[in-house]
């Protein structure tokens, strides 16, 4: 039986932190599908269609990975897809506390889910989309932090949003 597991997340946008975390369940997992949460309570730059995007164009080369997008609960949708593993990363001690409850409660919900968590890669455990969303709205170089193709659709975000509040300024 083929081991499969889901990384689910905001994905807003996908980070090398992320990558490092997809690459290294590849190790246990037999297939990954990264499953975008198109219902977090964050408030998100991309929509959940160009988040998918992103990261498809940032796994391209990576042989057995998946992209997809859920509503609802993450329980929900791993069982719709037979799965009943979920991956999960751990960056420091404040991720651990949610990340801790949220896998206790998918327990809850569903006896035979089970997360696995990895911990960051050591040079990545700085990195969040939060992070680099402020850093790239700023001007800041992001180069190294998230794919390319997100360095680029993030500079053109924040292009469209800044002519957006020029506008708005000038009412
Ligand atoms: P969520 O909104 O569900 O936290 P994120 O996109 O922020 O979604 O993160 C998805 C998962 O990836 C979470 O488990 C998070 O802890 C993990 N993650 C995010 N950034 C990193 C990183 N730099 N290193 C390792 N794991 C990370």
């Amino acid at each position: 039986m083929k081991k499969i597991a889901i990384y689910p997340g905001s994905f807003d946008p996908i980070t090398y932190g992320h990558l490092d975390i997809v690459k290294r369940a590849l190790k246990i997992f037999d297939s990954i599908i990264i499953a975008v949460a198109s219902n977090s309570k964050k408030t998100a730059l991309f929509t959940p269609d160009e988040r998918v995007q992103l990261i498809r164009l940032a796994v391209k080369d990576l042989p057995r990975v998946t992209v997809d997008w859920f509503e609802g609960l993450t329980v929900e949708y791993a069982e719709k897809r037979k799965v009943n593993a979920i991956v999960r990363g751990l960056r420091a001690v404040s991720d651990f506390e949610y990340e801790f409850q949220m896998a206790h409660m998918n327990k809850r919900l569903k006896p035979d889910m089970e997360t696995f968590f990895l911990p960051t890669g050591e040079s990545l455990f700085y990195l969040s989309s939060q992070i680099v969303k402020e850093v790239a709205l700023l001007g800041g170089d992001i180069s190294g932090m998230v794919p390319e193709v997100a360095a680029k659709w993030l500079k053109e975000k924040v292009l469209t949003r800044s002519s957006y509040i020029k506008i708005r300024e000038g009412d």
